[in-house]
Order: structure tokens, then C-alpha cells, then sequence
């Protein structure tokens, strides 16, 4: 069977056409994503490419041919930025515009209008460079991030593996040699792409959402100002903890934490510098725990703690260590950090629920306030 070219180009054509619309609609629109927006512009790019070539033959072939050419590897470099913009803001220009132009260049100098493969090898090369850029970059995207990566990037490794022997067997015997020919002429390209197209459209429009409920679930579960668990957050978390923790030892601390004399803070500095002090007692937090403690914003100027495995001596000198940092930590905003009470409770093996444990805290809290504050009570 010799599958011709021309009706194949608009099969793809038509086929990138309906995939645009459905992924701007679908992703794009309702997501407004970077990654969805790179891959419209790729598909709308890989659309024009292919159809600049069905000039081929024709009088418009000296220019449809190069442009071709720019607009290939352009949709190329549009995908490779989409999977990177996955995981780092920000984009090459440099090498986004380089690889595209030089494959231009490439083709202008290669008389283009009597020559369908006009510079040839260098589009070849910059495909598959630019396609074995976004393997990569797909691969390397966080492992909890998505399953839906691995065939993304193996299907991606596949087409610039396709695309390099293309390029060697290009070099070695011409466009014109049987070998080429049978295996990567450009009817059998156009399958490959095709197939490229469908998987990396279906996998991105998963990850688009994908993307979006984690967005919406940081959300959900973290303080705004501190970037700590809020309430909610921070009691499921440390339930699901309590959960899976052994019955037999005692499980650990609890400690809630009450910022001293804060709204002296505010009126003196400002509510900015408040909000600084807010966050530089999580940040003080946050460097000294360790990653298997939970540390949330309970309310306003108060936060709490679970400390597994530590005993309320323990939490303690993890108190002190909180307020060191914090003091530490003066800005130029807020010269005179506040000093902060604790109240510490012991969580008791086998404990299933928060509220005993909070309960205590809480009293002994009062008693470190009222005992002069910038102090730890245990309950
Ligand atoms: P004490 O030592 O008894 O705890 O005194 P305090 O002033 O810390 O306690 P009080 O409960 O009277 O005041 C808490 C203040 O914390 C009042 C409120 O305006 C301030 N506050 C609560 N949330 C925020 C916030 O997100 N940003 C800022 N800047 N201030 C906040
Ligand atoms: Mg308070
Ligand atoms: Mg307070």
C-alpha cells in the first residue's frame, strides 16, 4: 500500500486543527495555563507548518518551503517550552527563536524553490533536538506529579529518535534513496506525528487538570500569609498522623504557641510589619522542625504543633529554639521581634482525637501568659 503524501498532510492538518480547538476550549479557556497556551500555538504551528508543504511543487514553493520549515520546528520549540513551563516560569526566548530561524536560514540557502528537502538536515537536526529537549523536560517533571508524564516523554523520546535516524539516513544516502524512503519519508512522518499529536494532546489535557486541582488544593489547605497548614488543614493532617501511629509508645507534644503583647506589634510597626513578624515566626518554625512534625496557623497570632516522638521536654527546648531563631531574625520592618508563649501537652499513645490534648495546651498557655508570658508551660 503507498500511502500518498498530500492527503495525509491534510488528514494531519485537519486532525491539529480539530485537537487545537478542542484543547484551546477545553484546557486553555477554562485553565488559562501556560502549558495549554504552548501547546495551542504548537498545534496551530504544526497546522500551518503542514500546510505549507502541500505547496510543494507548485510556484509557491520557494518561500511555502522555508516557511514550512520555520513553522516545524517553531510548534517544535512551542512544546518544548509548554513541558518546561510545567516546571520552571519563565522561557529561553533565545533558543526558542534560534533553533526556528537557523532551520529558515538553512532552508533560504538551499534553493527552496527547486529543492523540496531545502535544507534538510538542519531541520531534521533541529526537530529532533527541540522534540528530544521536551522528552526530556517531560521526564523530569516531579515524580509525584503524574503518571501520565512517562508515556509523554517516552512517546516524545520516540519521535526525536525517529526524527535523529531520519538525519543520519538523510546525511548518509539523500531523500531520494530507498531507505528513506521506506522508513522516513514523509507519509510515514506524518503517521508518526500524528500519533505524537493524539497522545500528547490527550496526556497534556489530564495534566491541565491535573494541575489545576493541586493549585486548588494548596488553596484549600495552606495560610495564605505563612504558607503553614490553616486550621483545617493542619487538624486532618495531624488526625491522619495520630491514625497511623503505634498504640504501644506515647505518641508525643502538642504545643500551641501565642505571639506576646502582638497587637502592640501592629500599632507601633504597622499591620505590615505585623503580617513580617507573622512570617518570621513561621519561618522560624519551619527551620526547626523536622519534616515529620506538623506545624499549622491556628488563628490569627497563634499557631499550634504535633512533634511525634518527642516528650514535652523535648518540645520544650524545641520552643526555645523557636523563639531564638525568631528573635534572631529582627528586620529592619520590625526591630523588636515579639516574644511568644507556649503551652505544651503531652499527647498519650492511642489518643484519637486533638480536642484533650488541645484542651490542655491551651490552659497551660494561659498560665505562661499569665505568668509574666515568654515562657513554655506544660499542661
Ligand atoms: P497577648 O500577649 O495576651 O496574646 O496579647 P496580644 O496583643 O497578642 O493578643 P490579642 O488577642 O489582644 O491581639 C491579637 C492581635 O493579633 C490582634 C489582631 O489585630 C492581630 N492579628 C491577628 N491576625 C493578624 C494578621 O494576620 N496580621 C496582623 N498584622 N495582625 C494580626
Ligand atoms: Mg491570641
Ligand atoms: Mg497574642
Amino acid at each position: 500500500m503507498v500511502l500518498d503524501t498530500a492527503t495525509l498532510r491534510v488528514a494531519f492538518a485537519v486532525m491539529a486543527l480539530a485537537l487545537g480547538l478542542l484543547f484551546y476550549f477545553s484546557a486553555f479557556r477554562s485553565t488559562r495555563s501556560p502549558y495549554s497556551g504552548w501547546w495551542c500555538l504548537a498545534l496551530l504551528l504544526f497546522l500551518s507548518g503542514s500546510a505549507c508543504f502541500l505547496l510543494n511543487g507548485t510556484p509557491q514553493q520557494w518561500w511555502a518551503n522555508t516557511l514550512g520549515n520555520i513553522l516545524l520546528v517553531a510548534g517544535a520549540s512551542s512544546a518544548w517550552a509548554g513541558a518546561r513551563s510545567l516546571r520552571t516560569p519563565g522561557y529561553n526566548f533565545w533558543l526558542l527563536t534560534a533553533v526556528p530561524v537557523s532551520a529558515g536560514i538553512a532552508s533560504a540557502v538551499d534553493h527552496p524553490g527547486s529543492n523540496i528537502w531545502s535544507g534538510g538536515a538542519v531541520f531534521l537536526a533541529s526537530m529532533s533536538l527541540m522534540i528530544g529537549l521536551t522528552a526530556r523536560e517531560l521526564w523530569r517533571l516531579e515524580p509525584g506529579y503524574s503518571r501520565v508524564r512517562i508515556p509523554m516523554a517516552i512517546v516524545a523520546a520516540g519521535v526525536s529518535a525517529f526524527y535523529l535516524g531520519r538525519l543520519v539516513v538523510f546525511i548518509a544516502e539523500g531523500p531520494n534513496s530507498p531507505t528513506f524512503v521506506a522508513y522516513f519519508g514523509s507519509a510515514i512522518t506524518t503517521l508518526v506525528t500524528m500519533v505524537l499529536l493524539a497522545v500528547v494532546s490527550f496526556s497534556m489535557a489530564g495534566l491541565s487538570t491535573e494541575q489545576q486541582t493541586r493549585a486548588l488544593r494548596t488553596v484549600a489547605t495552606q495560610d495564605g500569609l505563612t504558607g503553614l497548614l490553616n486550621r483545617s488543614a493542619f487538624l486532618d493532617r495531624a488526625a491522619k498522623q495520630l491514625r497511623r501511629s503505634p498504640l504501644t509508645e506515647s505518641f508525643g507534644s502538642l504545643i500551641l504557641a501565642d505571639l506576646d503583647h502582638f497587637k502592640s506589634i501592629n500599632d507601633t510597626y504597622g499591620h505590615a510589619a505585623g503580617d513580617l513578624a507573622l512570617r518570621a515566626f513561621a519561618d522560624a518554625c519551619r527551620a526547626t522542625v523536622r519534616s515529620t512534625d506538623i506545624v499549622g496557623r491556628y488563628g490569627g497570632e497563634e499557631f499550634i504543633l504535633v512533634v511525634p516522638g518527642a516528650s514535652p521536654y523535648r518540645a520544650e527546648t524545641i520552643t526555645a529554639e523557636i523563639s531564638r531563631r525568631l528573635a534572631d531574625g529582627a528586620l529592619p520592618d520590625v526591630p523588636r521581634m515579639p516574644t511568644v508563649s507556649y503551652g505544651i501537652a503531652l499527647i498519650e499513645a492511642g489518643t484519637a482525637s486533638l480536642d484533650q490534648p488541645i484542651a490542655a495546651a491551651d490552659a497551660a498557655l494561659y498560665e505562661a501568659k499569665s505568668r509574666g508570658r515568654n515562657r513554655s508551660v506544660q499542661g
